[in-house]
């Protein structure tokens, strides 16, 4: 059974990650969405919301199971049998990093594999960071983010 793990911030969840969740689904028979801790970052979103929110939005997805956490992620794969890191990969920028995170987790987990995915079209260029600073602003982000989302950014900057 090939059981995949998506990890990222998702703050918040945009198109973007559900489109790479969906294609993630092709090739693994389930996937574990794991949210990072990390606590470096300075989220808009807490743990728990984030939590909630990408439960609510993957709840039609039966082999989805969303979950968070901390230190390596291959620790975090040997531990629950997970052999395929799922990465979406947007503009060239974001290959360098990925790259080197790919070879280096690699090094860590032999037999875990990274799968790069690209969105369609409409959602490469889509980003947690651009939809954090167009709703600050009131901007329309409908095409951007699921309606569950806009509804909890629009509470956030109300
Ligand atoms: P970031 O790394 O920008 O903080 P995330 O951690 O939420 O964003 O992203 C998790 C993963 O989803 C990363 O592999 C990232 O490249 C990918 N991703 C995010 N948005 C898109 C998109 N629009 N198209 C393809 N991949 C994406």
């Amino acid at each position: 059974m090939r059981i995949g793990i998506y990890p990222g911030s998702f703050d918040p969840l945009t198109y973007g990650h559900m489109d790479i969740i969906e294609r993630a689904l092709k090739v693994c028979d389930k996937l574990v969405v794991g949210i990072l801790l990390n606590s470096s970052k300075n989220n808009l979103f807490s743990l728990d919301e984030r939590v909630e929110i990408l439960r609510h939005c993957c709840r039609e997805y039966e082999n989805v199971e969303v979950m968070s956490f901390g230190g390596l992620l291959t620790d975090y794969c040997k531990k629950h049998k997970i052999n395929c890191i799922i990465r979406g990969l947007r503009a060239v920028s974001d290959f360098e990093y990925e790259i080197t995170l790919a070879s280096i987790n690699r090094r860590l987990a032999p037999d875990v594999d990274t799968v790069f995915l690209m969105a369609r079209d409409e959602n490469l260029f889509v980003s947690s960071s651009v939809v954090r600073e167009v709703s600050r602003y009131n901007g329309d982000i409908s095409t951007l983010v699921p309606p569950h989302v806009a509804e909890k950014l629009k509470a956030k900057f109300s």
